[in-house]
């Protein structure tokens, strides 16, 4: 139930990397056969990446250390390169920290940013990005979806708005990529940010997606791998994995999601039973592996311990924000208290999910919620 910190590999996936830890171990810029076949399978995993994107040009792809490398190999390549025309970026309020402490920093460096709100689904206003924008923007930074609520922006919405304005666009696709169908063409998306694991592959490796013809300054420099744009031995079993995840997805995305649907959908409709219980994010517009909560009068952080000793594995949020016991700044972007954002409980399924942990999830949690309030002063003066 916490897929969505980190997944298990696809078996075919592992399957398909092993080889390039011990036996073809060629460096792809090696000139001997067996750097000449990493070669060739980096150009085969560029090539799968691509069509999971719908990236016309496999050399769009840009193979990085993670989805945090990714944002800011974008944010802060684009801010440095577009900076003699503004200095003016628009994001939202409830993007991921790697976008909101690079923009941070690229802020303390002289850069501008609105964060646009979001209403209380957690969804962004295209109209709102397009009223942002002044002669010294440069950049939009919206995320496809957010992982800690599930919801799904308009994204070929604010693309268009993006399009019409000849602003470029970034868009962090970690959490919906590989989900749901996202196609750079379609969407206006000039980069795109991906992460492997969240694709069924393997940790170590995330991707960007940068559109021919738009230029960024990259901070990796070296021997000049990946176009230039971030240097470095590239991690070959780490793309394999990500080439053939990619694979598995465009092939099985639609069943796949339409089976999580079907399953998280069996988690809200039971969990919102429970008094005092309610859905975090849109109801609809929702990726298709999230099931996020709300309970009153308790705090999220008791709810996960007691489902571990159930076996269940859960979140209360973004795995990256819990070392500040901070409440989740995008529930607070949503319009809650802050004793209310600390009550939140996020589901998240995968290729393992089955029907059995969904129900065992579906008893445990309101026999816990029931006991913790028991216990809670709040409620009993409620
Ligand atoms: N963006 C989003 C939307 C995320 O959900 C995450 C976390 N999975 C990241 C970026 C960062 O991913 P990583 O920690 O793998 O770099």
């Amino acid at each position: 139930m916490d897929y969505g910190s980190a997944s298990p590999v696809e078996k075919r996936v592992l399957e398909a990397m092993m080889p390039f830890f011990d036996t073809d171990v060629g460096n792809a810029s090696s000139l001997h056969s067996s750097g000449r076949k990493a070669k060739r399978e980096l150009e085969n995993a560029r090539a799968s990446v691509a069509k999971l994107i719908g990236a016309p040009n496999p050399k769009s792809i840009i193979f990085t250390s993670c989805a945090t490398e990714s944002n800011n190999l974008a944010l802060r390549g684009a801010a440095m390169r577009y900076k003699d025309k503004g200095n003016h970026i628009i994001t939202t309020s409830i993007e991921h920290m790697s976008v909101m402490n690079t923009l941070k920093d690229l802020e303390r460096n002289g850069f501008e940013v609105t964060y646009i709100p979001v209403d209380k689904d957690g969804l962004v206003s295209p109209q709102q990005v397009k009223n942002a924008i002044t002669e010294k923007t440069i950049l939009i930074s919206v995320m496809y979806a957010n992982g800690e609520i599930g919801t799904i922006q308009p994204i070929s919405e604010i693309g268009e708005v993006a399009s019409e304005k000849k602003i470029v666009f970034h868009v962090d696709g970690t959490a919906a990529c590989g989900k749901i169908p996202v196609d750079v063409e379609k969407d206006h998306i000039d980069f795109l940010t991906l992460s492997s694991n969240d694709i069924g592959g393997a940790k170590g490796t995330g991707a960007l997606y940068i559109k021919q013809g738009i230029r960024v300054i990259p901070f990796m420099l070296g021997g000049g791998q990946e176009f230039g744009m971030r240097s470095g031995s590239e991690n070959i079993p780490g793309i394999v994995a990500m080439g053939k995840a990619a694979e598995i997805a465009i092939k099985e995305m639609t069943d796949e999601s339409l089976r999580l649907v079907r399953l998280r959908d069996r988690i809200i409709d039971n969990l919102l039973k429970t008094e005092y219980t309610y859905l975090t994010g849109h109801r609809t517009k929702r990726l298709p592996n999230n099931a996020s909560f709300r309970f009153s009068f308790i705090e999220g952080e008791s709810i996960i311990l007691q489902l571990n000793d159930l076996g269940i594995t859960a979140s209360t949020g973004s795995a990256c924000s819990t070392k500040t016991l901070q409440p989740s700044h995008v529930l607070i972007a949503m319009g809650l208290r802050h004793e209310e954002a600390h009550g939140s409980l996020l589901l998240t399924l995968g290729r393992a999910s089955t029907q059995e942990d969904v129900d065992h999830v579906i008893e445990s949690v309101p026999m816990i919620v029931s006991k913790l309030r028991e216990l809670s002063p709040l409620y009993s003066r409620k």
